[in-house]
């Protein structure tokens, strides 16, 4: 792992962005880019990086809510 790399906080993949060091869609720590989609909300006011910032941090809140609710229902009902 080098230092432009880091280990994503839901999916626990390795990401860097050799390819993508600017852009809009390129990987910010500590979500990478197809976790941030997959969870964030869309959020219209403020600027760019104040924009990813608030979708990273509703994602992180969606995932964590995601596997508390995986967990509780495990306890529950057991493992599928
Ligand atoms: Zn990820």
């Amino acid at each position: 792992m080098n230092d432009a790399s880091f280990i994503c906080a839901i999916c626990q993949q390795e990401r860097e962005n050799r390819w993508l060091k600017s852009g809009r869609n390129r990987h910010i720590a500590p979500l990478c880019w197809s976790c941030e989609e997959s969870y964030r909300a869309r959020v219209t006011a403020g600027s760019f990086m104040d924009r990813r910032k608030a979708s990273q941090i509703f994602a992180l809140s969606e995932a964590l809510c995601g596997k508390a609710h995986a967990l509780k229902w495990e306890a529950q009902y057991g493992r599928a």
